[in-house]
């Protein structure tokens, strides 16, 4: 895997690439080869300053233009970042170490998505009249004003645009912070915004680690920070915006749920446990990596799993027909494989996998544990990883009651062909994003977004908007004004 991925500068501040090699350097590792093929520098306090100032200065211009002017922008963005899609899928696949075959159709498609919905949403935005007899109320839908988005590893350019997207449509700016491990994707995303007329200013991309985060959370200049993290980054990033009570929106980890009856269809189950567990190397969020089979269908749900992992094909991600990349990092790589050890120590019974694939690259081998047990720890704690644990069951009341045994509640899924037991199941899962029949997909159109410690607010589809704008009443007088005295 070689190309040259060498961004401009470090950072895209105030409309163009802007450097400071004063910051600690940030080297880009590849995932494959494990040898350095970029390099940035983290911001400075400079650097943090120079882009606050650019979006606190921006953004009222910006919110002053119309709904349709700021939609144009974004759906142009959108066009620019579809034809671009080859381009920015192998810079995505070298950042992350992802396959081709996936960033294809979806990092840069799924941005575009997000650009062009909420491009397509801007020009109809509005408040509302509330008449109160002669009096009457009109609300005002604004700005929040300067956003600060701080990024995940895992899905680098789309999470830079689905908070982007939402942000700008509503007329904010927006100073986003990737993830020190995948800086590269979202100087692209910031490239194209203003390639497509956003003014200067309004997107603004600067590198860093947490402590750069943290700098910009609690900037008096801010008024809204969205995170894409881990519940503990959560936790920090939350409590610092509450000093200034600040909006928050928090994308956070997840220990999900997916429940198979006897009833369900057998290839449609382990293609939705698959698509819960494997895609992405198992680095999704919203995974189903709690996999609950009710025992009558347990052992040919495990074959079945067997034999179609057998299909697993790893290599150079950016070869087309492979269609399973490494870890992110070192790091990661070695967490997982705790996991892993972890989960035979305490007594799971290892179907497939467990091993590192070859000794070059991060590569782990998807991995299924059968007979895992509620309290193991391969079952109680996020992995992040291809490690899919299977638990058995019998009762549905008893396995939507372990099903939300968690303090997680990102996702939860069902598969079953009975119509009733399905909705009850969705009815009784405590997540914010939840499946029947099929599993882990997210369009734009729908809210995406977790309950209890996996989040508060959503992102993507009408529900963003809330989270992006503030409502100002206005109470218009009409009758004479009544006082005591
Ligand atoms: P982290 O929580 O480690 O980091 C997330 C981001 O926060 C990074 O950019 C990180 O910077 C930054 N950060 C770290 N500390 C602070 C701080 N004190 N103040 C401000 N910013 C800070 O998550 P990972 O990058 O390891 O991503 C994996 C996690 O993200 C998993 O838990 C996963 O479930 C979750 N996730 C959630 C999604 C959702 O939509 N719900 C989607 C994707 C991932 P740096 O990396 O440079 O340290």
């Amino acid at each position: 895997m070689t190309y040259d991925i060498q961004p401009t500068a470090s950072h895209f501040i105030d409309g163009q690439y802007v450097e400071d090699k004063n910051g600690t350097p940030i080297p880009v590792i590849c995932p494959v080869s494990e040898e350095q093929v970029a390099i940035v520098y983290e911001a400075t306090p400079a650097i943090v300053e120079q882009a606050l100032t650019a979006a606190k200065r921006a953004q009222g211009a910006w919110e002053a233009m119309t709904g349709t002017e700021r939609g144009r922008v974004l759906r142009r963005a959108a066009e620019i970042m579809r034809e671009r899609n080859y381009d920015l899928s192998v810079l995505e696949t070298n950042d992350t170490g992802k396959p081709l075959q996936e960033t294809l159709v979806a990092d840069a498609t799924s941005a575009a998505d997000a650009l062009e919905y909420f491009g397509g949403l801007a020009g109809s935005l509005t408040g509302e009249h509330i008449q109160l007899g002669d009096d009457f109320v009109y609300t005002r839908r604004e700005a929040l004003g300067v956003c600060v988005g701080i990024g995940a590893w895992n899905y680098p350019t789309q999470i830079a645009a689905w908070k982007a997207a939402p942000a700008l449509a509503c007329g904010n700016a927006m100073v986003f912070k990737p993830s020190e491990q995948t800086p590269l994707c979202a100087l692209k995303v910031a490239e194209i915004l203003h390639e497509a007329g956003a003014p200067a200013g309004i997107y603004n991309v600067i590198q860093g680690m947490g402590d750069v985060g943290a700098a910009l959370v609690t900037d008096p200049r801010v008024d809204k920070v969205s995170l894409t993290g881990s519940v503990p980054t959560g936790r920090k990033v939350y409590a610092a915006a509450a000093e200034g009570i600040r909006h928050v929106t928090m994308e956070l980890g997840g220990k999900s749920p997916i429940v198979i009856f006897d009833d369900a269809d057998l290839e449609d189950a382990v293609g939705g446990a698959i698509l819960g567990n494997f895609y992405s190397s198992g680095q999704v969020c919203s995974n189903g990596t709690r996999v609950f089979v009710q025992s009558g269908i347990k052992e040919a749900f495990l074959k079945r799993l067997s034999e179609r992992l057998k299909d697993v094909k790893m290599g150079d991600p950016l070869d087309e027909s492979v269609n399973f990349g490494p870890m992110v990092s070192g790091r990661q790589m070695e967490i997982v494989q705790g996991f892993i050890a972890k989960g035979i120590e305490q007594g799971a019974r290892l179907v497939t996998g467990g091993q590192r694939e070859g000794d070059k690259g991060y590569f782990l081998q998807p991995t299924v544990f059968a007979d895992v047990t509620d309290d193991m720890v391969i079952a109680t704690d996020e992995i992040f990883g291809p490690v899919l644990s299977v638990l058995d069951f019998d009762d549905e009341d008893d396995v939507l009651k372990r099903a939300n045994a968690t303090d997680f509640g990102l996702a939860a899924g069902v598969f079953t062909n009975d119509l009733k037991r399905a909705h009850r199941m969705v009815a009784g899962f405590e997540a914010g994003t939840t499946y029947i029949n099929t599993y882990n997909l997210a369009p734009v159109e729908a809210p995406f977004g977790g309950s209890k410690l996996s989040g508060v607010g959503r992102e993507n589809s009408k529900a963003a908007i809330e989270h992006y704008s503030q409502l100002k009443s206005v109470y218009v007088g009409m009758a004479p004004v009544e006082a005591p005295f």
